[in-house]
């Protein structure tokens, strides 16, 4: 059996990677999302465990201590990190394994995991991205510029990504992802792909 992908998402605040990801997990059960650690509090809905873990900062740096992050990244004040959990065991098992971390985290991933499959999200316009984090209503005001602030910043970074995918609607984009799945399936598995064939 060959290797499971290292899929990571990011892009910007407010461009739709939960919701992207929500749906593309919900139409891909071979799936499984890597939950993350913050210090952030949690939305109203969301749940520990399952959107997040939700940790205090000490608890956070403890476990900086004891390495148990893949990455991790101070974000708008707040930490965020991949729990190292069993992720390369779960892929030599042929799990494919989905990352939605920030540009930081990702960079890092870059250098630990080079055969990530590193995807950016792109909002279709810099004033649609506005509009998405205004309507998700979850900013104050000062929270909302600065996410706007570093936009234009973040997507510079888009640039060192293996792929960018726009998310004009969610289906689209959901859609591309499952694209470049299907596409590095089809690549990484060949030599499994044709033995399997000739040895039948
Ligand atoms: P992120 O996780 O990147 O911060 P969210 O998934 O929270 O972004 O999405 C931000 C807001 O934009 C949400 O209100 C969400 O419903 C909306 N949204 C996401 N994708 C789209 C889309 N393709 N078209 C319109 N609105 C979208
Ligand atoms: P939010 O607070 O909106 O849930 O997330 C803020 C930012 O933190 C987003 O860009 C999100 O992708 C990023 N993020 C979430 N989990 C992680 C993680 O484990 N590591 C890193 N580096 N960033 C993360």
């Amino acid at each position: 059996m060959s290797k499971g992908l290292l899929i990571v998402v990011s892009g910007p605040s407010g461009t739709g990677k939960g919701t992207v990801c929500a749906e593309l997990l919900s139409k891909t059960p071979q799936l499984a999302y890597s939950i993350s650690a913050t210090t952030r509090q949690p939305r109203d809905g969301e749940m520990d465990g399952k959107n997040y873990y939700f940790l205090s900062k000490e608890e956070f740096e403890r476990k900086i201590g004891e390495g148990d992050f893949l990455e991790y990244a101070e974000v708008y004040g707040n930490y965020y990190g991949t729990p190292l959990g069993k992720i390369e065991e779960r892929r030599a098992a042929g799990q494919d394994i989905l990352l939605e971390i920030d540009t930081q985290g990702a960079l890092n991933v870059m250098k630990r995991c080079p055969d990530g499959l590193f995807i950016f999200l792109l909002p279709p316009s810099l004033p649609e991205l506005e509009r998405r984090i205004r309507g998700r209503g979850s900013e104050t005001e000062e929270s909302l510029k600065r996410r706007l602030g570093s936009a234009r910043e973040e997507i510079e970074i888009g640039r060192q990504y293996t792929f960018v995918v726009i998310n004009d609607t969610v289906q689209r984009a959901v859609e591309r992802i499952k694209s470049i799945m299907t596409a590095e399936h089809c690549r990484r598995d060949k030599e499994d792909m044709i033995n399997e064939v000739l040895e039948k």
